[in-house]
C-alpha cells in the first residue's frame, strides 16, 4: 500500500510524519506524476484558496479524478475536505473543487469567536472518543444520498465519507493519536471493493 500527501500548502508534513509512524510508504506528492503509484491521496488542512490555485498551476484536477476513476482513495482534512465537496458556500465565488463527494461544505462555518477549539468526537468506527482539533474548520451542511456520517459536532456534520473518499473537518494529524489514519487506510484505501468505487 502507498500513500500521498498533497505538498502544495498546508500541514502536509504533519500527515507524513504520522503515515511514516504507521510504517506506510508515504509520498510527499507536489507534481501529477507524483499520483501514478498511489492507492490513496490526502488533501490537507491549509487554505483552501490557496491550494485550489496551486492544484490549477501545477494542472491536478483532472488527473486527480482520473485516479480516482480507477480507485484511487481520497481523504481531504478542513481545507481539503473544502476542496472534495461537490458544493462549497461561504467562501469565495465560484470556487473550483474536486467535486469528488456528493456535499455542500460551509468554510470557516463555526464563525469567528470559536474560530479554532478542540472537541471530544464520536468518531464512527472508532470505539472511544476522539480528540477533534478545528482550525477555522468548515462544517458539511449537505450530504446526498450515499453518504455516510462518521462524525457530529453540536448538531453539525464534521466527518463523511462515500465510497472511497472521505473528509473531516478537524485535524487527526495534528494530535498523537493514529485511529483516523489508520480507518482511512484499513476502511477506505484498503476496502476491498474500493477500486471502481467513485464518489
Ligand atoms: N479556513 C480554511 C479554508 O476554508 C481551512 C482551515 C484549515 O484547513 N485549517 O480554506
Amino acid at each position: 500500500m502507498r500513500v500521498g500527501v498533497l505538498a502544495l500548502q498546508g500541514a502536509f508534513r504533519e500527515h507524513i510524519l504520522l503515515f511514516e509512524a504507521l510504517g506506510v510508504e508515504v509520498e510527499a506528492v507536489r507534481l501529477r506524476d507524483h499520483l501514478a503509484e498511489l492507492d490513496g491521496l490526502v488533501v490537507p488542512g491549509g487554505e483552501s484558496t490557496a491550494i485550489g490555485k496551486l492544484m490549477d498551476t501545477y494542472g491536478f484536477y483532472e488527473p486527480i479524478r482520473e485516479r480516482c476513476a480507477d480507485g484511487m482513495a481520497v481523504w481531504g482534512t478542513c481545507a481539503g475536505a473544502v476542496l472534495l465537496a461537490k458544493k462549497v458556500v461561504g467562501g469565495v465565488a465560484d470556487q473550483r473543487t474536486l467535486e469528488l463527494m456528493d456535499v455542500t461544505v460551509r468554510r470557516n462555518a463555526f464563525g469567528r469567536q470559536v474560530d479554532s477549539f478542540e472537541a471530544d468526537l464520536d468518531v464512527e468506527g472508532l470505539g472511544g472518543p476522539f480528540r477533534g482539533v478545528f482550525i477555522r474548520a468548515p462544517w458539511i451542511e449537505e450530504v446526498g444520498e450515499g453518504v455516510d456520517v462518521l462524525a457530529e459536532h453540536d448538531g453539525h456534520v464534521v466527518a463523511a465519507r462515500q465510497g472511497s473518499h472521505m473528509i473531516t473537518a478537524f485535524h487527526p494529524e495534528l494530535t498523537g493519536d493514529t485511529r483516523v489514519h489508520r480507518l482511512f487506510l484499513d476502511q477506505v484505501v484498503g476496502a476491498p471493493d474500493a477500486a471502481g468505487m467513485q464518489g
